[in-house]
């Protein structure tokens, strides 16, 4: 059944991206306060927004705002890069993380950031064709209320190397992952088969992790990690992706009952002490305006 909207009605898309789905199966509750919940002042889009976010994802993002900083310099330097031309965009890229809000962060991840740019960059024979693109996939059209579904995403880095295009990720953690997790994960062969979809051919695709653990040399602190992907596994993480997406319609259009998946991850949680409060029953609209922000991240806007 389709539900005709009003005449003149402007159907905003639903969006579901990778991590609002990997949300939604880590924990409801916490999907909820992320992304659905409206702050009290003023909602740009849905979630509730920490205003001290925890310190891994702050270090993420600072990391990946430094990466894009120096990708984007490199680009424009001719093909093959020197190590120079690496040298001096890393360099420029750390200065200008310095002027940056979370600055005190950039020295737990330059030694790691200025070793892969200027040693193990340039010897890859990555030529990049785009930095932090952002793609939009039309998936369909929501048969209830008739608004389209796109699944969209952010590349980090797009790279050609010996005339076939793949896919980078960056990831500022502790660890990188294991080669059993590498096989499993499903973000890298998801954004393959929706840059397939799009009309990009993209072969496969590497993750590099800049490792946050302190160590004594910073060679163990960086590791790239190709992916292997034949088009079955491809196929089989986008067809999960979407099932994802239609869970979570279903369950944003229902009564959004909200369970909790107590796990380690509630130690890093930033909604943990909202969510103890309100499972007791307790009214934590103040905590909410004085803790949380307007959300003003995500590719969602207000229906
Ligand atoms: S503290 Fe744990 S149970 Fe509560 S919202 Fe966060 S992840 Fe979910």
């Amino acid at each position: 059944m389709t539900l005709a909207p009003p005449e003149g009605a402007v159907l905003l898309p639903i969006k579901i991206s990778y991590s609002k789905a990997q949300a939604f199966k880590t924990c409801k509750q916490k999907f909820y306060y992320a992304h659905v919940e409206l702050h009290p002042d003023n909602p740009k889009k849905p979630g509730l927004m920490p205003k001290v976010k925890s310190p891994a994802l702050t270090l993420g993002s600072h990391g990946h705002a430094i990466m894009e900083h120096a990708m984007n310099a490199i680009k424009e330097t001719p093909f093959p890069y020197t190590q120079e031309a690496c040298q001096k965009a890393a360099q420029d890229a750390i200065v200008w993380s310095f002027t940056q809000p979370d600055s005190d962060l950039t020295p737990k991840i330059m030694k790691q950031i200025l070793h892969f740019i200027v040693n193990v960059f340039p010897t890859k024979g990555w030529q990049i064709l785009a930095v932090e693109e952002q793609y939009m996939l039309p998936i369909g059209t929501d048969k209830v209320s008739g608004r389209p579904k796109v699944y969209p995403f952010t590349v980090d880095l797009v790279i050609m190397i010996d005339g076939q295009i793949y896919i980078v990720d960056w990831k500022f953690a502790a660890d990188a992952y294991k080669q059993e997790r590498i096989d499993i994960e499903p973000q890298i062969p998801g954004y393959i088969g929706a840059m397939r979809a799009l009309g990009i051919n993209v072969v496969s695709g590497f993750y590099g992790f800049l490792r946050t653990r302190d160590m004594k040399n910073v060679e163990d602190q960086v590791v790239v990690s190709a992916v292997v992907a034949n088009d079955i596994r491809i196929k089989r993480s986008f067809m999960e992706h979407l099932a994802t997406t239609e869970e979570i319609i279903v369950w944003e259009r229902g009564n959004q009952f909200t369970t909790r998946n107590t796990n380690n991850n509630c130690n890093y949680c930033d909604f943990n002490v909202l969510c103890g409060i309100e499972l007791r029953g307790d009214d934590a609209s103040l905590k909410k305006k004085i803790d949380f922000l307007p959300n003003d991240y995500g590719y969602e806007e207000i229906a």
